[in-house]
């Protein structure tokens, strides 16, 4: 029996997927529930939430679990208990742990998704043995999370590491955070199907091969989709990500001139684009860093831990936090 297991779970727009982490990071057990799109009853999804974590409990052992961590994508505040606003769950000053801290026996820690993947990187992964790290989720937006120094720095009200919405494009395009030219609008999951579908209704003859791969139907391409085109050699898809990784490049740029971390850790889905995407994001970094020539460099490595870091790091860190507290 191992007393120090701790579950992770990992709460997207429509899914809750959870696992009991062991002290290594390893993940020895998962189970997963879908959750209604966008719903806009929170009670729901928290009850989807206690299910999974009953279901992981049982397979453990109720005596040998420590803590509960939630990851959410959204702006959890610094009391790690309140998610302030999530724009894919209809949370508005949700206090979820509160909430489920009454169906669960033992202590629950809320945290932002990213924060809780770079904490998984940082101690199991691709930022081992690093002081200064920055990580960046790309998914169907963009996540952020710092950790100087062994402590994820969470800002005053708990909403640091929202790269996604720096602007990089005065009057660009319209950002669901009402904004305009926003980060993600240019280097996310959604910018990539965006552009492609750009070239479809310019009817370019270059994206024939990419449309005949969705029959099309220009609706099913996905990010996905376009890697692994890119993968296979098709140079349109292997251009859209070049694009992408160019952006990156560029907000890499503007967050090493603000903070001058050692190290990037690029993870979410579009980091499985691995060096297709990482090659054009480092030159352009290059081009653009201030000062280039004249200082050191911050690497710019892919993640290790895939899309499960979340769920590692929202349990190693709820584990950790629970041992705080009871010191
Ligand atoms: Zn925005």
């Amino acid at each position: 029996m191992n007393p120090e297991l701790a579950i992770g779970i990992d709460i997207g727009g429509t899914k809750v997927a959870g696992g009991v982490v062991d002290v290594d990071g390893k993940v020895i057990q998962r189970a997963r529930r879908d959750t209604p799109h966008r719903s806009k009853n929170p009670s729901v999804v928290e009850g989807t939430i206690v299910e999974v974590v009953a279901e992981l409990m049982q397979y453990a052992g109720p005596e040998t679990v420590v803590a509960v961590g939630i990851g959410a994508a959204g702006f959890v505040a610094a009391d790690r208990a309140t998610v302030v606003f999530a724009p894919h769950l209809s949370w508005r000053h949700e206090p979820l742990q509160a909430a489920l801290q009454k169906r669960v026996a033992v202590p629950i820690f809320v945290d932002n998704d990213a924060n809780a993947a770079v904490w998984a990187e940082w101690k199991f992964g691709a930022a081992q043995g690093q002081t200064h790290v920055m990580m960046i989720t790309l998914g169907t937006g963009i996540g952020g999370g710092i950790l100087i120094n062994g402590q994820v720095q969470r800002g005053r009200f708990g909403i640091a590491g929202e790269f996604g919405h720096m602007q990089v494009v005065p009057g660009g395009h319209r950002c669901e955070c009402g904004n305009r030219g926003c980060w993600e609008q240019y280097a996310s999951g959604n910018a990539l199907v965006r552009e492609a579908h750009s070239l479809f209704s310019a009817n370019s003859p270059i994206a024939s091969d990419l449309l005949d791969s969705v029959e099309g139907v220009v609706d099913n391409l996905t990010g996905p989709l376009i890697t692994q085109a890119a993968r296979d050699g098709d140079p349109t898809a292997r251009e859209l990500l070049a694009e992408i990784g160019n952006w990156l490049g560029v907000g890499i740029a503007n967050l090493a001139a603000a903070f001058d971390p050692g190290l990037f850790v690029i993870g979410g889905g579009v980091s499985a684009a691995g060096e297709l995407l990482l090659s054009s994001a480092r030159e352009t970094f290059k081009r653009q860093l201030a000062g280039r020539g004249y200082r050191p460099e911050a690497g710019i490595v892919a993640a290790q831990l895939g899309n499960e870091a979340g769920l590692i790091g929202a349990a190693d860190l709820a584990r950790f936090s629970a041992q705080e507290q009871a010191d």
